[in-house]
């Protein structure tokens, strides 16, 4: 600031006279000044990060808030360095938010702990919205969350189902739950069985969902589960479950809902925040005691009570997996919007907390996704009755703290963990070898070492993993000390006992990597996308591909809602009108829809369920834009299924439109899939490993590169795009010749 302000000093100085204020000299001379000026702040911000190496990981902490704890805590495990009041530069590894991403809108590298637009994404209203459009399009997948209404806008077709119900006469007598679209912690939640007790006098939009009142009981309590998962990143998609999670129990015994207690919060509401306050809320330290309790230890009980655990798990992991591929098109609108393409952002990862209920069948029901669960280590606790004090929980530290330790193990940048574990392996090199020079003495159990070298990124090259397995030997020969407990352990000054200690290298090599594997199971995080549930999952990412067409015709760069002419230009370019559809009808389709999406939700100007500020005003947006689609599809692309039809839709739209080289990099793939006759899987660019790519002759066949394919299918990064379309760019042009499919020819310009 102060240099700053001294060049604008020197500028506002009268200029030497000897030149007059055109001539190229005073040019000269401002340019001088200026990079004078370059060099003395470069000189200050060198001297400033000074003190911080190069490779120190870096964690700005200034707007945690109460996540505070857990952090500094994972933090000072790792070695890593934390800033607690930010820095000036902004230039931290992991920038750390409470609440949103655009927190602190100074940040323009590094990665954020929030995606743009997530906690509107995760609003009740527009993640049920989101689960409705898949439901519709794949009926029996998408049958994990109650039935939802969109209030006041659905309200009559609510008070209908309701009515049908009554004439029914279905038992037991149905109930429904409404919740506020953003409110948390079971704020203005209420049970009602008759559509004139819903108020809709506070102005708010609410959902209404059938009431699951058929729930597995632990000890006579309503429970439900708090399950952790890192998003990784959006693109590619990949995504992390926490293996530890919570249950958090109601504090009065459950009772199917009547009209006498259907006004019980503490019945059938099992919000922490709610039941806290209730005077049968158990403290209970233990594990399966309590009206809070790891998850691990309910599982436990219910294979205690004979029942199948692990399906129960594997339940919730596919729930997971459904409900982020149908938020995935709805993030990479908002995405684009706050991080155009071409300007520089931050890249985002996210904690996020799935609420599970499990019904009598056993049975996962998703509640609802908070986009910022809470993180906090410390629960209020009634010393004298009425004076609460905060103390540590050790159930929420048991969860909290390997969850977020793992995550920043994930996110942080891969170059500069190598750099930091090579570190550490130097210096446990040489204590080890301190420790050996002298005989009968063990080495210092390095107690710390143990959680920081847990968790290794499971995505490694193969050359990491042999660094890390070093450093993995190097602890466990400590760790071995360690287990032995405090050095005075068995026959410590055995001499014999001391020489088959040192064992041969091989021996350590087997050990070592005996220990990486059981410590890579140990970390909390499980990968589920794309390790496991890739495959299972493709098909239900057709809806990026209509996001990816939204984005394309999005008319001003990083808005929300495409404009009429946007909409007239995607049906110009999609040859629409070949298909039979008149400029007219496109007009009033678009008009018809813009109505009907305010109107879905008059509290959110930009009536696609998105709010984000200074870029709402009038225009179709994203969900509206997905039902012009549908639509169409319908009308012009006829199949038997809803997916069929839209997928004929999507295809013939990017046919129409991968003309140009940046589309043709993203359809490179499914183009060329489609030329052989194969069928491209739905939904996203697959590429080859670079591994694969790297060893491509002029032998290689189309067989070789399918299996290699099949083998280890993933997303690319750019670079690998980049490079397979500089290696196969000949190839997708050339005609190819009877089973030997593609010759591959090196470009010119691949050396
Ligand atoms: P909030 O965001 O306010 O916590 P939730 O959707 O999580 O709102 O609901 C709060 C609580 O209400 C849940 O923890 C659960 O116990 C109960 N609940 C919510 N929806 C249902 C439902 N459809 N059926 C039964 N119980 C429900």
């Amino acid at each position: 600031m102060a240099a700053s302000k001294s060049l604008l000093d020197s500028l506002k100085k009268p200029e030497p006279t000897n030149f007059r204020m055109t001539d190229f000299r005073r040019e000269l001379h401002l340019r001088h000044k200026r990079e004078e000026h370059a060099k003395k702040e470069k000189l200050r911000a060198l001297q400033e990060s000074k003190y911080v190496s190069r490779y120190a990981i870096t964690i700005d902490t200034s707007r945690a808030r109460s996540n505070c704890d857990v952090l500094r805590m994972s933090i000072k495990e790792l070695g890593f360095k934390e800033y607690p009041f930010g820095r000036k530069d902004n230039c931290c590894d992991v920038h750390w938010h409470a609440c949103h991403f655009e927190e602190n809108p100074e940040v323009f590298g590094g990665k954020v702990n929030k995606f743009p637009g997530m906690s509107e994404i995760c609003s009740k209203m527009t993640l049920f919205r989101c689960l409705d459009i898949m439901r519709d399009l794949f009926p029996t997948d998408y049958d994990f969350y109650p039935r939802t209404w969109y209030l006041p806008a659905q309200f009559h077709e609510f008070s209908c189902e309701i009515r049908k119900m009554h004439e029914r006469r279905v038992k037991p007598k149905p109930t429904f739950i409404i919740k506020p679209d953003t409110g948390a912690q079971g704020d203005g939640i209420y049970l009602l069985r008759e559509p004139n007790e819903y108020s809709s006098l506070s102005g708010k939009c609410h959902v209404a969902q059938e009431y699951m009142s058929n729930v597995y009981l632990i000890d006579k309590f309503k429970f439900d589960f708090r399950i952790y998962v890192l998003l990784k990143s959006l693109e590619p998609l990949e995504f992390y479950i926490c293996q530890e999670g919570l249950a958090r129990f109601s504090t009065l015994p459950y009772e199917n809902p009547t009209n006498k207690n259907i006004h019980e919060s503490f019945m059938h509401l099992t919000n922490y925040s709610l039941n806290k306050r209730s005077s049968t809320f158990n403290r209970s330290d233990r594990d399966d005691e309590g009206s809070k309790r790891t998850l691990t230890s309910v599982l436990r009980r219910i294979a205690m009570n004979g029942h199948d655990s692990n399906k129960v798990w594997k339940s919730i992991e596919r729930i997971v997996c459904k409900t982020i591929v149908a938020i995935v098109p709805e993030m990479k609108v908002e995405y684009q919007a706050a991080i155009p393409p071409g300007k520089t952002g931050p890249s985002c990862f996210q904690v996020l907390g799935f609420d599970i209920l499990l019904l009598q069948n056993l049975k996962p029901i998703l509640l609802e996704i908070n986009a910022s669960p809470s993180l906090s280590l410390d629960s209020e606790q009634e010393v004298s009755p009425g004076v609460f004090e905060y103390v540590l929980s050790p159930k929420d530290e048991e969860v909290k703290y390997p969850l977020i330790r793992d995550t920043l193990l994930h996110v942080v940048p891969i170059d500069k963990l190598k750099y930091f574990r090579k570190k550490k392996k130097q210096r446990l090199l040489k204590k080890l070898k301190a420790s050996t020079s002298q005989k009968g003495k063990r080495p210092d159990p390095p107690v710390k070492q143990r959680t920081s070298i847990v968790i290794i990124k499971a995505d490694e090259s193969d050359e990491e993993k042999r660094e890390v397995n070093v450093t993995q030997q190097m602890s466990e020969m400590h760790m071995d000390v360690d287990s032995h407990g405090d050095g005075t352990a068995r026959d410590v000054n055995s001499d014999d006992e001391r020489e088959s200690n040192i064992k041969s290298d091989t021996e350590l090599d087997e050990e070592v990597d005996n220990y990486f594997e059981t410590k890579l199971r140990e970390s909390c995080l499980k990968q589920l996308y794309p390790a496991i549930y890739d495959e299972e999952c493709e098909r239900y990412r057709i809806l990026e591909r209509v996001a990816g067409l939204f984005i394309f015709f999005l008319g001003i760069r990083g808005s929300l809602r495409i404009g009429p002419t946007g909409f007239r230009t995607f049906a110009r370019k999609c040859r629409l009108n070949r298909k039979g559809m008149t400029n007219a009808s496109v007009d009033i389709m678009y008009i018809d829809l813009q109505r009907r999406w305010d109107h879905m939700n008059p509290e959110r100007t930009s009536g696609s369920g998105i709010k984000s500020i200074g870029k709402k005003g009038n225009g179709l947006c994203y969900q509206g834009f997905l039902d012009a689609c549908i639509e169409i599809a319908r009308r012009k692309f006829y199949a038997p299924t809803k997916i069929e039809m839209l997928e004929n839709l999507v295809d013939h739209c990017e046919l129409n439109l991968n003309l140009r080289d940046n589309d043709l990099a993203n359809n490179l793939p499914r183009l060329h899939f489609r030329r052989l006759g194969l069928q491209y899987r739905q939904g996203s660019m697959y590429a080859m490993p670079r591994r694969v790519i790297d060893q491509m002759t002029e032998e290689t066949t189309i067989e070789d590169l399918l299996k290699a394919h099949e083998k280890k299918l993933r997303q690319p990064s750019r670079e690998d795009i980049e490079a397979f379309l500089r290696k196969s760019r000949r190839m997708i042009y050339q005609p190819s010749s009877g089973s030997r499919v593609i010759s591959v020819t090196k470009s010119p310009d691949s050396e």
